[in-house]
């Protein structure tokens, strides 16, 4: 620290630590490129940081520090899943349907295990329905549970460009 930056902190106090510093403090970095949060998170596994006396999400702020502006309406996805992670290069901009897309998991209803595929009691089969936009899309009945899958599968590679690629790569 020079002479003249110690008179200046004498006269005005310490000045205040970038954004940047401070998000610096409450990182690490694992072997395989994730920039895990360190400090604070949320019930959902998400990193919290304190901006002025609002808080926000961790990843959110670096991504807008690094990366640049998120539009109105725009949200922040992790491209590699690991949610308090705060790599910028492992952050993207998607819409609120899109991230929808990329959070499918195999639903909680689902009694197959597979995303996609529910057992349809009335009809005795395996029903196969895509969702899309909050919009559930008929795809068929099916004998087992695979088959139910593998339809939705299809429809998804096409219609779900942001799916978790995981759900797309499940085994009988
Ligand atoms: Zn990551």
């Amino acid at each position: 620290m020079t002479d003249i930056q110690k008179a200046r902190d004498v006269r005005f106090g310490p000045r205040p630590r970038s954004v940047l510093d401070r998000l610096a403090t409450k990182i690490s970095v694992t072997s395989d490129g994730h920039v895990l949060w360190t400090a604070y998170c949320d019930k959902k596994g998400y990193g919290r940081f304190t901006v002025g006396k609002t808080g926000a999400m961790a990843h959110r702020v670096v991504y807008a520090e690094v990366v640049g502006d998120i539009p109105e309406g725009m949200e922040v996805d992790h491209i590699c899943f690991v949610r308090n992670c705060v790599n910028p290069w492992h952050l993207r901009l998607v819409t609120g349907d899109q991230n929808k897309q990329s959070r499918a998991r195999v639903d909680g209803r689902s009694t197959s295990g597979y995303p996609g595929a529910h057992w349809d009691k009335r009809k005795a089969a395996w029903r196969a329905e895509g969702s899309q936009s909050g919009r559930n899309k008929f795809l068929g009945y099916f004998d087992t549970r695979w088959e139910a899958y593998v339809a939705w599968r299809e429809w998804a590679r096409l219609h779900m460009p942001y799916v978790n690629p995981e759900l797309l790569e499940m085994k009988p």
